[in-house]
């Protein structure tokens, strides 16, 4: 493709020939499906050809690199959108650059007149997105799509952002029901204009070589819109009535693992939020007919679930450099120490912790972490090993499939106790008890360490604690076999606590 217009230069002018051919072109972002799309569904209503692009656009200022497993996860659910598309007629191209400036070349090499996409919420994303309605030519046309809600225009009374997620919870929920999801297309009509010169995939090297530390995650994760449905359909086929009961639980694995195929939007939250209630609009009465109380109760709690991830997106809106930036300003003066051995220790799972130690292996080989056990390393990090939570956030960026730019740093800043309607400060999870309560019979934790495979579930929270005979039973060498613990927990409690306190900030007392 011809270069119209290289980095820095002056803005490319034209105008497009009105032509019955012109096309359509639907950007692709973060919402790699074909059903309940609503860019792709009001560009096909127009009737007219279409062109299905991707942009690889990282090098526009300010957008945060993917990390090394979202960068697997995009390999294949372009991969899966294009198969997909495909059989409906349509063709996906990829082109590489900054936004702006591909989208012009491709609307004068094709003569496309019209751009629709979903939007996104990062600053930089938006940022992004106002330079291509400015520079773009014709109509530039953005839709509601990834949230139920525009983060924005959800006010208190006195119209200012919300803080505390029950108000903001309460204030959705007694607002219009979503609306109801876009039907999937039949058939796509593509633009047949002159071959476009699109990027391999495999050109963008979005894949682990040598290593490829990627096989455990691949075994785990089906990308794409048809793994998202297989997903849907087994969470709310089977758990989804024993969510409220089951979802702290990491050894059964009952939540909906869904959060990579909604970071990608491989599925809407419309649909989802449909799913949650199939009995159409859930009125009481519908929905209690051959429902219990505990399903009914279960189902919303895992609606509830939906709207934390409406009210991260609701922060970001507002407070768009939650990843860098304290929500509270009184964290700035925090005694952070120096992350050093310890912080390998917690990213290697290696830190004498069983049920932190199983689940930063968890995150390392699959890609995705338990929500409880999100919690407990995360504090973990934070407040027994007194690491400035954006070391965490880094890591969970780089490791997750799921890395997702609002929940992943407003959930840590919720677990240093800095953020919106965070966890008190005085709260500091015990990793003993938390393994004691949540995996019981240890299932968790023998998936995950198998160097305790041998000792009783009894002893799998604390090892250190079982009797010398125990240990030497199950082939379990303190130091050798598996890590002595790197902190006391007491000792760290307390030297955590002095460390908030030392902020003397009034309204932590508490
Ligand atoms: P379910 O329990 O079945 O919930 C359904 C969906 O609701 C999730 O897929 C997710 O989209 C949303 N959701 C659930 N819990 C939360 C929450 N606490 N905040 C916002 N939305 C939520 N989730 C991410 O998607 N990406 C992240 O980068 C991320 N980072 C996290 C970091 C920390 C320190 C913590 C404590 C949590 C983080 N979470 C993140 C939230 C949560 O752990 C995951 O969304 C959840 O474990 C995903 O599994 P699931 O799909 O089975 O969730």
């Amino acid at each position: 493709m011809q270069n119209l217009r290289p980095a820095g230069s002056q803005k490319v002018e034209y105008m497009p020939q009105t032509t019955t051919n012109n096309p359509v072109i639907i950007w692709f972002r973060q919402d790699l499906r074909l059903a309940d799309n609503p860019a792709l569904h009001h560009a096909l209503a127009l009737g007219r050809p279409v062109i299905c692009l991707y942009i690889r656009d990282e090098i526009s200022p300010g957008i945060r690199p993917l990390g090394a497993a979202q960068k697997w996860w995009l390999h294949h659910s372009l991969t899966s959108l294009a198969a997909d598309l495909s059989t409906l007629g349509g063709q996906l191209i990829l082109l590489s650059g900054p936004a702006s400036e591909v989208i012009m070349q491709l609307a004068e090499q094709t003569g496309a007149q019209t751009i629709c996409w979903n939007r996104r919420y990062g600053e930089a994303e938006q940022a992004v997105d106002r330079q291509v309605k400015s520079d773009f030519p014709g109509t530039a046309k953005s839709y509601q799509a990834m949230l139920l809600h525009e983060p924005s225009q959800v006010r208190t009374g006195s119209d200012r952002p919300y803080k505390v997620y029950t108000p903001f919870w309460k204030k959705l929920s007694a607002g219009p029901p979503p609306r109801a999801p876009f039907p999937r297309p039949e058939r796509i009509d593509c633009w047949s204009g002159d071959e476009l010169a699109g990027d391999r995939l495999d050109d963008w090297q979005l894949l682990p070589k040598d290593p490829d530390w990627a096989q455990e995650i691949a075994a785990t994760w089906r990308p794409g819109e048809a793994g998202a449905a297989v997903q849907v359909s087994q969470f709310t086929q089977k758990n989804i009535e024993n969510y409220g009961s089951a979802r702290d639980f990491p050894g059964p694995d009952m939540t909906a693992r869904l959060s990579p195929h909604l970071r990608f939007g491989e599925v809407s939250p419309y649909k989802l939020w449909q799913a949650s209630f199939p009995l159409g609009g859930a009125t009481a009465a519908a929905a209690r007919a051959g429902q219990s109380e505990a399903a009914l109760q279960s189902r919303e709690t895992w609606r509830k679930q939906l709207v934390w991830r409406e009210f991260s997106y609701h922060l970001l809106q507002e407070w768009p450099h939650l990843d860098k930036e304290n929500f509270s300003a009184k964290f700035d003066q925090f005694p952070w120490l120096e992350p050093g051995a310890s912080l390998t220790a917690w990213q290697k799972g290696q830190t004498g912790y069983p049920i932190v130690d199983a689940g930063m292996r968890q995150l390392y080989q699959t890609g995705w972490m338990h929500n409880r056990v999100r919690m407990i390393v995360g504090s973990f990090l934070v407040k027994h090993l007194l690491i400035d939570w954006r070391a965490g956030e880094q890591w969970f960026w780089d490791t997750l499939v799921d890395g997702d730019p609002a929940i992943n740093s407003s959930q840590w800043q919720w677990v240093a106790g800095c953020g919106a309607d965070a966890a008190p400060y005085f709260r500091v999870f015990n990793p003993i008890l938390q393994a004691q309560k949540f995996d019981p019979d240890g299932t968790y934790i023998y998936r995950f360490v198998p160097e305790l495979a041998q000792l009783e579930a009894k002893y799998l929270a604390a090892p250190w604690q079982a009797p010398a005979e125990i240990l030497d039973r199950a082939g379990v060498q303190l130091g050798t076999t598996y890590p002595n613990p790197i902190v006391d927990h007491q000792q760290a409690r307390n030297r955590a606590l002095d460390a908030l306190h030392s902020l003397q900030a009034p309204n932590l007392e508490g």
